[in-house]
């Protein structure tokens, strides 16, 4: 993880978990809830940078100061390899197993890092198998004071919920236009795309990046525009990596959403709500060749598939279902 980012937007929850950290009151389980880009990771690698500094000074830890000498931890922090910070993710199947769970909790029991405070991050933690699920639940139910887990999620309601009552719940909100346009210097059109999300800003800062990623939505636009499998598979050549992973799977999948959701509110002359405005050609021509009721079984069928990410997926094949159905 990087331990230097700030956070945009949010600062009031920054400031109330700062104040945790300086009386000792952080809860030894937390949930932090917000959808993809809105800053989940940079919110608690500030906390633990926080956490485990020993000099930290106005609530802020020598990183956050921008401090010339690191203390040791914050040195460590910054070259991402502190010992007592483990970072657990999905793995390829697009789940968290038991063994990657057992490796984890085991190690915590293990000597060999350094004394002090241990932490460790569950990234999409909806996605830990049951049994994976039930081996941290019984970490959580004995806290030890000297360990905080931090669990990041989009779906809070796919965990179980004798984890989720074992923690303490921290939302994220989306970032206001004002927030934004403060942190990043954006046009009202590039804010609008961004909705909320500051994660997303990056794309729009760089002139061939912002480019790139609109190019990449009018090519979905096309592909769904067209009617004919083949023809949407030739612009699918343009669009995804030889290898589509689950990730990939997922940002096409919010991509379509919004496209359809886009073309949804041109049916429904709501011209106001549509997200891609750098687009509105394209949408004009998929909404001519589409109907309402087009656009909400699309939405549907969407929705059908994300559920199905909770599953072990081959991502590719999932990609085809959906070309082969979506606007057809
Ligand atoms: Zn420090």
């Amino acid at each position: 993880m990087e331990y230097t980012k700030e956070l945009i937007g949010n600062n009031l929850l920054q400031h109330y978990l700062q104040k945790q950290v300086k009386s000792g009151t952080v809860h030894h389980a937390n949930l932090i809830i917000g959808p993809e880009h809105i800053g989940k990771t940079t919110l608690i690698s500030n906390l633990i940078a926080d956490l485990l500094c020993t000099q930290i000074e106005d609530e802020l830890s020598c990183l956050a100061r921008k401090k010339r000498g690191l203390c040791n931890s914050c040195s460590m922090l910054k070259r991402d390899n502190h010992p007592n910070v483990n970072v657990i993710s999905p793995e390829s199947s697009g789940r968290i197993s038991i063994s990657r769970m057992r490796d984890e909790i085991s190690s915590l029991n293990m000597s060999g890092f350094l004394p002090g405070k241990r932490v460790i991050v569950i990234h999409q933690a909806d996605c830990m198998t049951r049994e994976a699920s039930n081996a941290l639940l019984k970490v959580l139910e004995e806290p030890n004071d000297n360990i905080f887990f931090f669990l990041l999620t989009e779906n809070s309601h796919e965990i179980l919920p004798t984890i989720r009552s074992r923690c303490a719940h921290m939302r994220m909100n989306l970032v206001s236009k004002e927030e934004l346009r403060k942190a990043y210097d954006l046009t009202d059109d590039s804010t609008k795309v961004i909705q909320g999300l500051p994660g997303l800003a990056h794309k729009f800062l760089d002139k061939r990046k912002q480019l790139a990623y609109q190019e990449e939505i009018i090519q979905w636009i096309l592909l769904l525009t067209e009617k004919i499998y083949s023809k949407r598979l030739v612009i699918g050549r343009k669009i995804w990596p030889k290898t589509v992973s689950r990730e990939h799977l997922i940002n096409y999948l919010s991509i379509l959403e919004d496209v359809c959701r886009d073309n949804l509110m041109l049916q429904m002359n709501v011209n106001d709500s549509v997200r891609y405005v750098f687009a509105t050609k394209e949408l004009q021509d998929l909404q001519r060749k589409t109907s309402v009721d087009d656009s909400m079984k699309a939405l549907e069928l969407i929705n059908q598939y994300t559920i199905k990410l909770n599953q072990p997926i081959q991502a590719k094949i999932l990609l085809d279902q959906i070309l082969l159905k979506i606007y057809r």
